[in-house]
């Protein structure tokens, strides 16, 4: 049942398209997704580009697409809009002028025109006599003519806001209880370069709260920028959203995640062959678990388990081998169609253009080996094309490539007897086995699978000489023979 506070759900992703999507925003992505499915509330996103230098609108699509890929979906966003549209930054320029008019007018706010230089100047000296350095306020109680002087001179200004000293910043994260932090530590910042050109801290605090946004659910990373937020939406005077701070994702060895990792994008995950459900499900499980001994969830079942307070507070590692496995337990759960149809994009078009039983019949003797989807390729490339080996490859344990010879012939004699239509591994396997367990199991089954498949390490031969059928079969250990000979 929902709690009566949980009715008005509402969080929000807020990417900037400066770079393609990647595996910190999908996660972050996905805790707000199944907090808001799991309370029956609204997910958003909203398109933080006031950096338009370096927004893109192809990092935009880029990030829709791959969020859209692993099942996340938006009540409300940039392409379909929404009641608080528009969900883009730089659409809501008017609405930050506004208030940061009003700021400036209840002298809560104030224009500072020192220059780099000057600032650079006082924060030398601070440190120099031993202070943690902040801004020092020389512009914080400029008189109107002074301003107007300033102007007057041509010097550009930017905004800051007047911070109180002697308060205690405090919000209760979710994840982590109480944070408290001094407002004396806070020198006056810049909320914006100009009256249409807010910064992020100011930008985030009008629109989750003109969005109507119930919970931040964020990286930890955002952690020192909460209180200078909280210092925003008191000089607004408007209530501040519940705050969530989800741990910080570490490399396997627990230090911060290199930058390399960070900055993957996430569709090459994707077109390297993880499945999505399995990138969900290892994403959530950076920091997040249901509790019990289950690993292997769908999103829906993630959904149900959820829980905010769950979250651990530490850091959680980044680990491939763990995304590979859970990218192999999800592949167990597929039927070899469902399979078939992920791994078709992988496949070579020429492959595809071959009959669906056989595409099936493939996917069912390589399917055990598979970690990605592109090992597809590797896999089972000899099934689709002979690969060439040299003829010793063909000797059981250094038994003479006569004993081959002599056995993969006489296979050949039983397999030119079956039927065409009725050329399965099962079938196969019974014709062959009691030739095998007659002569050796190794001296004929280890030449008849070097001969279908060319190679040291392959699936069984019954089941390779079912997918091949019975002209490539009798083909390959004719070649095989030639070798021989
Ligand atoms: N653009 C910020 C980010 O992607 C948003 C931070 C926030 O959620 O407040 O990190």
């Amino acid at each position: 049942m929902m709690a009566k506070d949980d009715k008005g759900v509402r969080v929000r992703i807020a990417p900037s398209p400066t770079g393609y999507l990647h595996l910190g925003t999908v996660r972050t992505a996905l805790f707000n997704y199944v907090f808001a499915k799991k309370k029956g509330g609204s997910f958003v996103v909203r398109i933080e580009d006031t950096d338009s230098s370096r927004s893109l609108p192809m990092y935009e699509s880029n990030i829709l697409e791959g969020l859209s890929l692993v099942g996340i979906s938006w009540d409300e966003g940039p392409q379909q809009g929404g009641p608080y549209a528009p969900y883009r930054q730089s659409e809501r320029i008017d609405l930050y002028k506004k208030y940061l008019q009003q700021l400036l007018d209840e002298k809560k706010a104030f224009w500072c025109f020192c220059t780099k230089e000057e600032l650079e100047e006082e924060r030398n000296a601070m440190l120099a006599s031993g202070i943690t350095p902040k801004y020092g306020g020389t512009c914080r109680h400029l008189t109107s003519e002074q301003q107007e002087q300033k102007w007057q001179e041509g010097r550009s200004g930017v905004i800051r806001i007047a911070v109180p000293t002697g308060t205690t910043l405090s919000f209760k994260d979710s994840i982590r209880g109480t944070i408290e932090t001094k407002s004396d530590g806070i020198g006056d910042f810049v909320i914006a370069k100009s009256l249409t050109q807010p910064l992020y801290n100011f930008a985030v605090v009008i629109d989750d709260w003109q969005m109507e946004i119930s919970h931040v659910i964020r990286g930890e990373d955002h952690i020192s920028n909460t209180p200078k937020q909280l210092l925003i939406q008191r000089a607004l005077e408007i209530a501040p959203p519940v705050y969530a701070h989800l741990p910080l994702v570490l490399s396997p060895d627990r230090s911060k995640l290199s930058k390399r990792n960070l900055e993957t994008s996430f569709l090459d995950y994707v077109q390297d062959g993880y499945l999505p459900e399995a990138l969900v499900n290892f994403l959530m499980f950076i920091g997040w678990n249901p509790g019990d001994e289950r690993e292997v969830m769908a999103l829906e079942e993630i959904i149900d388990a959820f829980d905010l307070s769950q979250v651990q507070k530490g850091g959680a590692a980044f680990n491939v081998d763990k995304l590979e496995w859970f990218n192999i337990q999800h592949i167990k759960h597929l039927s070899d169609a469902q399979l078939l149809e992920r791994l078709k994009v992988h496949m070579p078009e020429t492959w595809q253009q071959r009959d669906e039983e056989m595409l099936l019949s493939v996917v069912s003797v390589v399917r055990d080996r598979i970690k990605k989807l592109s090992d597809i390729k590797e896999l089972a490339g000899f099934l689709f094309i002979p690969v060439p080996y040299q003829a010793d490859l063909l000797s059981w344990k250094g038994k003479g490539l006569d004993v081959s010879r002599q056995n993969l012939s006489e296979v050949y004699g039983i397999l030119e007897k079956i039927d065409a239509d009725d050329f399965s591994a099962e079938k196969i396997e019974g014709q062959i086995m009691p030739f095998a367990d007659e002569r050796g199991r190794g001296e004929v089954l280890w030449p008849l699978r070097v001969a279908l498949s060319g190679q040291k390490n392959s699936p069984g031969p019954f089941e390779i000489a079912g997918t091949l059928r019975k002209e490539e079969t009798l083909r390959r250990i004719d070649h095989a023979l030639q070798l021989l000979s």
